[in-house]
């Protein structure tokens, strides 16, 4: 019989030819073990999903209830599913009013998609701006606004009419006319490496699209609940989208996306045509139980009240190295700034050797990643530090 590592290599389609290969086989907090028994510190979060750790207890109650009731019934859009309904209730209730009407689906892609096909809609236009280094996804749509060429070139012929601006510039924004459609931004830039949006730059690019018409869409997939430090990163900047892309961190745990906006833009997918975008799993009763639990253990557990401190923790210990030239910080989105990859590769091998689980970035290979669960602890991110420092050198 085929081992699951040599089933791994021989029937499951690989993303590169250096896949980690690490075998979990149980998680839970903030830990991962490995089939020897291993047991890992998880300070990438699956990239930025376990928000609220891994099997957070309330989650799997609310899963394990749901299995017990009913999976999959019909389409999305059809019937009455009460743990939908709750749960566009509760982002509802967190969102300000204009942002009340949820799309649910099943990925972050997939909620770039909709965002994308709901701006042209609504607007009547067919110009997209996006920025340089950005992520946003590897479907066609998606594919076709992400900041990287050399992830877009070998996929071409993608979506046309996208115009690809400098992050952070305000010059750059004159791009943006009054025949775009939309903007689609990260409030922080994730996979370029954690770079911050400064406020009068998104302060800007709002007061852009209220002047030309076009619609801002906040690409929050890695940024929302409670990442870096508010329940979304849009809060802090006082500004508020026209549509909100959540994924990620939103089904803790389970595959889940949604973008949100306004009932008056959002029912534009009603009509002409009806059905204009639809999807069968999108919202799964599993995965919207789960993402209402994990939003009261959020909520309750008071996570985003120390999502400041944990950061700062973070920062000040990690500040000390003299092999770490920056580090740059969104909450508990914080990326280290090394020379380069083989530093960072040589690194990321150590700390995984030694139990810890860090990463590097898609468009920044110089950088290493970390996105802890919000429920790490002080003690928890000290004992990562020092393995972390213990694991800079370069040879
Ligand atoms: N947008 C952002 C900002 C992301 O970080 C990601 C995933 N890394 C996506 C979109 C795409 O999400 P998914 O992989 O679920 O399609």
């Amino acid at each position: 019989m085929l081992t699951d590592r040599q089933l791994f290599l021989n029937n499951l389609a690989q993303t590169s030819d250096s896949p980690l290969a690490l075998e979990i086989i149980k998680a839970e907090g903030v830990y991962l073990f490995d089939s020897s028994g291993k047991k890992y510190m998880d300070l990438i979060s699956g990239i930025s999903v376990s928000n609220t750790g891994h099997r957070h207890p309330v989650v799997v109650k609310a899963i394990k209830d749901q299995v017990d009731k009913y999976l999959h019934l019909m389409v999305y859009g059809e019937y009455i599913q009460s743990p939908q309904v709750k749960l566009a209730g509760a982002l509802a209730a967190l969102l300000p009013e204009k942002l009340n009407n949820c799309y649910f689906v099943n990925s972050g892609s997939e909620a770039v998609e909709g965002a994308l096909k709901l701006a042209k809609r609504y607007t009547g236009r067919k110009k997209i701006v996006a920025f340089n280094h950005a992520y946003h996804g590897s479907t066609h749509g998606a594919l076709s606004v992400i900041g990287d060429e050399s992830y877009q070139t070998p996929f071409s012929p993608l979506l046309p009419g996208v115009d690809h601006i400098e992050f952070n510039s305000v010059e750059a924004l004159k791009t943006i006319t009054s025949e775009t459609a939309c903007v689609i931004v990260e409030p922080v830039q994730g996979e370029a490496g954690i770079i911050v949006g400064s406020q009068t730059f998104l302060l800007s690019l709002r007061n852009k699209c209220n002047e030309t018409g076009a619609l801002l869409i906040f690409d929050e997939i890695q940024t929302g609940m409670g990442r870096t430090g508010t329940m979304f990163a849009f809060e802090k900047y006082n500004i508020i989208p026209d549509i909100l892309l959540l994924a990620k961190g939103l089904g803790g745990g389970m595959p889940l996306g949604a973008f949100i906006s306004s009932h008056e833009i959002m029912q534009t997918l009603t009509v002409n045509p009806v059905l204009g975008h639809i999807t069968t799993f999108g919202g799964h009763p599993v995965s919207c139980a789960a993402a209402l639990a994990n939003i009261e253990v959020i909520i309750s557990e008071k996570l985003i009240e120390s999502v400041e401190s944990k950061s700062k923790l973070f920062v000040d210990l990690l500040s000390k190295s003299e092999d770490i030239s920056q580090v740059r910080a969104a909450g508990l989105m914080i990326a280290l700034q090394l020379d380069n990859f083989i530093h960072v590769k040589k690194v990321i091998d150590r700390c995984i050797e030694r139990g810890i689980i860090i990463d590097w970035f898609l468009f920044n290979d110089s950088s290493i990643r970390i996105a802890p669960p919000l429920t790490i602890s002080e003690e928890q991110i000290r004992e990562a530090c020092k393995i972390m420092l213990d694991s800079l050198e370069k040879e």
